[in-house]
């Protein structure tokens, strides 16, 4: 264990669970690998301690924070900017802190789309996209492929009222990209099959449910791009099919290390080690 001192700089996850979060290892490990007096820690908070912990953080030695589930939202009442992409997705995952000041980001979105570009080759400006889910990982994917230069973004979702919702807020504060997908199968079948990448934002899949699949596989065709971004297990079904039918695909565990691999260059505006950073988070994710 590194010795800390009060010159070490602290970068603190706020959540609530955050018995399983991979991001500390993942951030100790890159400020070792850079040999920065820096360290990262989980702390877990209720949403009525939240104001009181972050604004007694803000006046220690804290460089940054990540926040999650639940506090997304609520973090943002605290913060004395928001990015213009995190304000219009409406929900904060990077907080840097500046002489005294906090600006709050979203990474979501730009992890997916570093991890989809990277792993397919593909640039997302111009590109149709088919995504399944409308929660909070979906609105932050479809508004950041907006904001990059997506061509159109299908919405399809069990709640449809949820869909139509977001496909409003892409059109109105964005760019007239986003078309709701009714959720059955002659109408997923009829827009996916124009589209270029299909992303996977529900819980489907995800363990311990592994043999269950967001759609049809009938609906899959070898040219398109399938993305998961549920990262237990590493390969869902929905990616063993999309494989077996010689579609790219692209794991969920690309987002969730090019999320951390953001925040961290927000706060530090140094390029970590990527490539180490995903060994880690690969061996602490055990199933398959
Ligand atoms: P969320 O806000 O709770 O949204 C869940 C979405 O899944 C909703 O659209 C929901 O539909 C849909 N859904 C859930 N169960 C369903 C079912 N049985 N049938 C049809 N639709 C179903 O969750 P989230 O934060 O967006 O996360 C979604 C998934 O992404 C989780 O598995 C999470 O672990 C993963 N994730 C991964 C990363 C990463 O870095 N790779 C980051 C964030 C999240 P309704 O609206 O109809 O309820």
């Amino acid at each position: 264990m590194k010795s800390l001192t009060t010159k070490t700089k602290l970068y603190v996850l706020l959540g609530n669970p955050l018995g399983h979060t991979v991001s500390p290892p993942m951030h100790n490990l890159a400020f070792e690998k850079l040999s920065m007096d820096s360290c990262y820690f989980p702390v877990e908070v209720s949403t009525d301690n939240l104001g009181a912990v972050f604004k007694g953080l803000s006046k220690m030695n804290v460089g940054g924070l990540n926040v999650t589930i639940p506090h997304k939202i609520k973090i943002m009442e605290f913060l004395n900017e928001l990015d213009p992409v995190a304000a219009t997705i409406g929900a904060v995952n990077t907080i840097r802190i500046e002489n005294g000041k906090s600006k709050g980001f979203n990474t979501d979105g730009e992890g997916f789309i570093q991890s989809l570009e990277e792993e397919s080759g593909i640039s997302v400006k111009g590109k149709r996209f088919f995504i399944i889910g409308c929660g909070g990982a979906a609105r932050a994917i479809s508004m950041t492929l907006a904001f990059k230069g997506a061509e159109k973004i299908y919405l399809c979702n069990r709640t449809a009222e949820k869909a139509e919702r977001l496909a409003a807020e892409i059109n109105n504060k964005i760019r007239p990209c986003a078309e709701v997908v009714i959720n059955d199968q002659t109408h997923q079948k009829k827009d996916l099959d124009g589209c270029d990448v299909l992303v996977n934002c529900t819980s489907i899949g995800m363990h311990p449910n592994i043999s269950t699949m967001p759609i049809d596989e009938s609906l899959l065709r070898k040219e398109l791009i399938v993305a998961d971004i549920v990262y237990n297990p590493r390969e869902t079904k929905l990616l063993q099919v999309a494989k077996a039918k010689g579609c790219p695909i692209v794991p969920g565990i690309g987002m969730l290390v090019y999320q951390g691999v953001e925040a961290f260059k927000l706060w530090t505006g140094l390029q970590p080690p990527v490539k180490e950073m995903r060994e880690k988070v690969q061996q602490l994710i055990h199933t398959t």
